[in-house]
């Protein structure tokens, strides 16, 4: 079994072409939610549900987000009557985040209900929440402390940021079913995600490091040169205090990994590190990455 940790578009490009080549049940997939935001009373997890989708085969791999040919209806309904939902929702999208905030509502754990609705929707492989915990990133800019979909979606990205904050009420532990899928795996692959707002609050969930401290651990850069191959990952490192680059992901990652993939385009020299093509643009090139990785986990 392999172990990927993930946010909600670079690494869900590599699980694309990892689903083709491994078997559905050896894929275990820890996903951030350090991103999830409860909107009009329903709860949205939007990494893991672009990892659902893409598990489901129904995800819009144009966009990386939502439900393919999804219809806006209520999104639209609800911007008439006058309410500012910032973040595009489709219809089928909506059902999704109405079931899963009513069972969180009714008590139960994030991770069973993510079981729950990966079940409905046929997914083979395992995808868990990191945590049960609730934790919100949050970035500091001249709008105070605002929410990190707040900063990305409403604002574009278009205001500077001086600092990220991981809030909480209780520090996030790591489930048992999380802990349990990395002691069950030999190699666990810290896929081309945001460092700062994807990875870092994985990795900072209790119990996680030290689980996957004696495992091999390959990690694959987001970086080309200095900036990311796309999104706001490069302000986030600024902002998080780690040069944007393939060298600040490696300080990130706190030497945890113990194979750096960096893209063969990056002109950022790392010793030791291995060089692929990681732009993903088509599955056929998700596909050669994820054998690569294979190969270097030594199960191919
Ligand atoms: P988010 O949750 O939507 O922010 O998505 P992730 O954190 O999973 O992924 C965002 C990161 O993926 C960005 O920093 C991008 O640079 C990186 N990324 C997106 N596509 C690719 C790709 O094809 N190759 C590589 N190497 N990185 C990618």
């Amino acid at each position: 079994m392999i172990t990927f940790l993930s946010g909600g578009t670079g690494t869900p490009k590599l699980l694309r072409g990892m689903q083709k080549v491994m078997d559905h049940h050896e894929i275990s997939v820890i996903v951030n939610t350090a991103e999830d935001i409860w909107i009009s009373g329903n709860h949205l997890s939007p990494d893991l549900d672009t990892v659902m989708y893409l598990f489901a085969g129904i995800l819009n791999t144009d966009t990386w987000w939502g439900i393919r040919s999804d219809s806006f209806t209520t999104h639209d309904e609800i911007a008439r009557l006058g309410i500012d939902e910032f973040i595009t929702i489709g219809d089928q999208d909506r059902a999704v985040h109405i079931a899963r905030g009513e069972m969180m509502r009714a008590g139960m754990r994030l991770t069973n209900v993510t079981k729950i609705l990966c079940d409905r929707y046929g997914v083979r492989e395992n995808v868990l929440p990191m945590t049960d915990t609730e934790v919100t990133t949050q970035v500091k800019t001249d709008l105070g402390l605002i929410h990190f979909q707040e900063y990305w979606v409403r604002s574009k990205g278009k205001i500077g940021i001086e600092q990220v904050v991981r809030s909480f009420n209780e520090p996030p532990l790591a489930t048992e079913e999380v802990l349990a899928v990395i002691e069950a795996s030999d190699t666990v692959v810290i896929g081309p995600s945001n460092p700062i707002t994807s990875i870092s609050p994985i990795l900072a969930c209790e119990g996680i490091k030290s689980a996957i401290r004696d495992k091999l651990v390959i990690a694959v850069s987001p970086f080309i040169g200095n900036a990311p191959v796309s999104g706001p990952a490069a302000a986030l490192m600024q902002a998080a205090g780690f040069e944007p680059g393939s060298v600040g992901t490696l300080h990130c990652y706190e030497g945890i990994p113990d194979i750096f993939i960096q893209d063969i385009r990056d002109p950022v020299d790392i010793s030791g590190s291995v060089r692929f093509d990681t732009l993903m643009t088509s599955e056929e090139k998700s596909i050669a990455l994820a054998q690569e990785i294979l190969h270097l986990a030594g199960t191919r």
